[in-house]
């Protein structure tokens, strides 16, 4: 059994007074494990909404693009992995749409949350579960979706004081926790580019994974498609946030109770898959994507289908599309193997 909240919030004050101050990444590491244990935070009644809950365009679109790229490779026995699915919901959507473009893949689901993947397998009932992405099969090409996965990986925060550059640490002051700065000084690992700004963010747990899995994608052949909420960095800034009821509220408040998210770093996700010697595209929005791969014909023929729904698609359409909506902030990292195909919606 999960740790109830007041057990989990017990647990983290004591490691903090009985050690001492934590590092931010280790606090959002244990705050998000025990958020999404507990709870199906998607939807209207919990504390976030997605591009896949908003409408099923968004997964069949994937799926093609997966199909696509998959059929273009000459590559038809891929594994359809997702990394962080929810409901299931962007899977679901991608599957239905791949079968009609002729692929059935197995589904491997990269899942943390019990909650979760009970969910997942109520939609996706042949998926195989994992941990980690250590796990998923070695003998074919993966075809591997993310979206706003990312985001809830933990940052480490590094902040510029008049004791110079110092890790964001959380503290316990025998009330409440609060941000605090370490001892240490970082100075010498600030960027050039950087020394002029307040708060430098890096997620080496996403580094981690990232780089893990253009290895895979080099050595089997295969794709990642990740998409999240952020910028081209370098850049500095703070952008850890808390959700809660689809409001922001203070990180720092309700451990374990309410979303912990930050914008992703696609430079640095792109140089890791550099690294590994994986081909990273050049990074789109969200809303470039979605429009490259036939968002507007996708929405007429559903409200071809369903003329009573005509305005609802539409409103999601612009929700998913829209520069003041989801179509600028969140972009799409596309990763290849070496000799596959450019992906569709990606120069
Ligand atoms: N992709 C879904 C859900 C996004 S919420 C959608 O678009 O609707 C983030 C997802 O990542 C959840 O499924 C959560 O349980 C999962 N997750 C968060 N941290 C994780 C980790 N460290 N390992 C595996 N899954 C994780």
């Amino acid at each position: 059994m999960p740790a109830s909240p007041e057990d989990f919030s017990g647990r983290l004050r004591r490691l903090i007074a009985g050690g001492g101050a934590i590092p931010l990444a280790q606090y959002m590491a244990l705050a998000n494990a025990h958020y999404y244990a507990t709870r199906d935070p998607l939807g209207a009644a919990g504390d976030f909404t997605t591009a896949p809950e908003i409408s099923q365009m968004f997964g069949e679109l994937i799926g093609l693009w997966a199909a696509d790229l998959a059929l273009r490779a000459g590559a038809e026995d891929i594994a359809y992995v997702e990394l962080g699915p929810g409901r299931g919901t962007l899977a679901a959507d991608a599957l239905r749409a791949m079968v009609k473009a002729g692929l059935a893949p197995p589904v491997h689901l990269v899942e943390t949350s019990p909650v979760l993947r009970e969910a997942q397998l109520q939609r996706l009932p042949g998926a195989t579960h994992h941990d980690d992405v250590g796990t998923l099969p070695t003998d074919r090409p993966l075809i591997i979706i993310a979206n706003e996965f990312f985001d809830a990986l933990p940052i480490r925060q590094l902040l510029r004081s008049d004791g110079g550059w110092r890790e964001r640490m959380v503290d316990w002051d025998g009330s409440r926790l609060l941000p605090s700065l370490g001892e240490q000084r970082f100075d010498a690992v600030i960027p050039e580019a950087l020394r002029g700004g307040e708060v430098v963010e890096t997620s080496p747990a996403s580094v981690a994974v990232l780089r893990e899995l253009a290895a895979r994608v080099v050595a089997q052949g295969g794709a990642l498609l990740a998409i999240d909420y952020g910028y081209e960095g370098p850049l500095a800034g703070d952008t850890l946030q808390a959700l809660h009821r689809h409001r922001f509220a203070d990180p720092f408040d309700a451990p374990g109770e309410q979303d912990l998210t930050a914008h992703v770093d696609f430079t640095a996700l792109a140089d890791a898959a550099r690294a590994e010697g994986a081909i990273a595209r050049k990074v789109v929005t969200q809303g470039a994507l979605l429009e490259a791969l036939g968002i507007a014909a996708r929405a007429a023929a559903l409200a071809r289908a369903a003329p009573g729904r005509q305005s609802e698609i539409e409103t999601a359409w612009r929700r998913l599309c829209a520069p003041d909506e989801m179509g600028t902030l969140f972009k799409a990292l596309a990763v290849t193997a070496p000799g596959w195909p450019t992906p569709g919606g990606f120069a």
